[in-house]
């Protein structure tokens, strides 16, 4: 695949004689000698400089944008989804073992150029492009350059990732960025050694505060699982640092971890658990939590946070907006909430 390779941005020359570089983009900073690969086996030295082997390598659908797990951006909205391959962390429940851990020099699917991003995105008749799946950011320019393009042609752009990655290049995505959905796997680092064997939550942290500052739509994502030493006490602590270092209105996910990969003979997560950590978020005091990957479950809906009102009922195959207007207010008490229609 010579012939797609792609010059990486941010990564920095350690050794030029003996060409030596050092990739930049996300806070593993994987020192590279000669022929080698990143952890992520996705950027690579070739000749003392670093390429992206993952640049257009992707799969597409059509869904509806709640099947990325986001409720309050654009909802009821068909979204056209690029997943990417590779991924920085190696979680032990991965639910897409063959796309994170392949090698790109492998890679015999279909290669997109941004143009035919954007082009896709507009024949789809979608509003919103997705990007998720494995992680996005690992094919950083890719993803940049057919946001971009995209965002030029009037689509808006999701981001789904696990928020493992430097300042300076999340800093520049989110230009051409309107929301981004952040799974986090745990609120300690000793959680993501032991479940993920990579990742810092501090630094994960501080990249959801920055989006944050950068008024994009934000929505989190956690999963629960005694396995993973997520329960009731990580719910009401993510909430309460939500609450206090964000606002109380940005929406937390909690899922049902669904057995796979190194996890396959576990039971899924208990409804139980599950329903005493969504009643631990919403006792901290966040406005919206949900539970992810249990259909049909009243916590799928979206109440008024001030009158209680219905205002979004969700079910496994549809989405209806009831009392809720375009501008994101309640139609009952005019509350103004923070979901995004246009
Ligand atoms: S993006 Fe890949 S190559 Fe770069 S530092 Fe992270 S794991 Fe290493």
């Amino acid at each position: 695949m010579s012939q797609t390779l792609h010059e990486a941005d941010y990564y920095e020359i350690l050794d030029e004689d003996n060409q030596v570089i050092q990739c930049k983009l996300c806070p593993i900073e994987c020192t590279l000698l000669r022929e080698e690969t990143g952890k992520c086996l996705a950027r690579k030295n070739i000749d003392g400089k670093l390429y992206s082997l993952t640049y257009g390598a992707t799969d597409m659908k059509i869904d509806m944008i709640e099947k990325q797990h986001v409720y309050h951006f654009l909802p009821n909205s068909r979204a056209q989804t690029f997943s990417t391959y590779n991924c920085n962390l190696d979680c032990d429940y991965c639910t897409m073992p063959d796309k994170a851990f392949s090698d790109p020099e492998k890679y015999m699917g279909k290669k997109l150029a941004p143009d035919q991003v954007a082009m896709f995105g507009m024949a789809s008749g979608s509003k919103v492009i997705c990007f998720g799946e494995a992680e996005p950011l690992i094919s950083f320019e890719w993803f940049r350059d057919s946001a971009k393009l995209a965002k030029d042609r009037g689509l808006k752009i999701l981001l789904r990732t696990n928020g493992y990655f430097n300042k300076e290049p999340v800093e520049e995505i989110l230009e051409y960025v309107d929301a981004v959905t952040i799974d986090i796997k745990s609120i300690s680092d000793k959680g993501y050694e032991s479940n993920c064997r990579r990742g810092n939550f501090g630094q994960i942290k501080s990249i959801i505060k920055l989006i944050h500052e950068k008024e994009k739509l934000l929505e989190l994502n956690l999963v629960i699982h005694e396995k993973l030493g997520n329960g009731v006490e990580e719910a009401r602590k993510l909430a309460d640092w939500i609450k206090t270092e964000l606002s109380p209105s940005v929406p937390l996910h909690l899922a049902r971890l669904l057995p796979a990969h190194r996890l396959k003979e576990l039971s899924p997560t208990s409804i139980v658990l599950l329903e005493e950590s969504f009643k631990a978020a919403k006792d901290a005091g966040l406005h919206f939590v949900y539970l992810d990957n249990v259909p049909d479950h009243d916590s799928n809906n979206t109440y008024c946070p001030n009158c209680n009102e219905l205002l979004i009922k969700r079910s496994s195959t549809v989405t209806e907006l009831r009392r809720i207007s375009l501008t994101g207010n309640c139609n009952k008490c005019e509350t103004q909430l923070n979901i995004i229609f246009k």
